[in-house]
Parts: structure tokens; sequence; C-alpha cells
């Protein structure tokens, strides 16, 4: 096995996501949902992941950005 990620995780890139993608941290299981948004970090609702800021993390765990799966892209 030379991939660290399965198919269809995120793997930091962001190419692989559209505005509707879905994102799911590998570490706790939070979900983020570009229609709500991130309210802890006010985030505002049809923010896409693509577009959150480059030192935004897990609302819960404070895991980074590319410890994010996709789960429906
Ligand atoms: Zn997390």
């Amino acid at each position: 096995m030379t991939r660290s990620f399965f198919a269809g995780s995120y793997g930091g890139d962001d190419a692989q996501l559209n505005d509707a993608s879905l994102l799911e941290c590998r570490i706790c299981w939070w979900v983020y949902d570009p229609a709500v948004g991130d309210p802890v970090h006010q985030i505002p609702p049809a923010t896409p992941f693509t577009a959150l800021p480059p030192d935004w993390a897990c609302p819960v765990c404070a895991g980074q950005r590319d410890a994010f799966l996709v789960v429906e892209a």
C-alpha cells in the first residue's frame, strides 16, 4: 500500500471537492455541512469547505483541515 488515504478521502486536495461536499473529521467524526457552516467559528451557512479560512480546524477536536474525509462529493 502506497496510498495513505482510501478512495473518496479528501487528502488535502481541494480539487476533489465541490461547493456541496460534506466532509467528516476522521478524528471525532464531526461532519462539516456547507449548508450549515460552522457556528463555532462563525462560518456562515452556504460556505463551501474550500472557502474556509486556511487556519480553520475542527470545532470539536481542533483537527486540521487535511484530517477531513469526503462524505458526499
Ligand atoms: Zn474533529
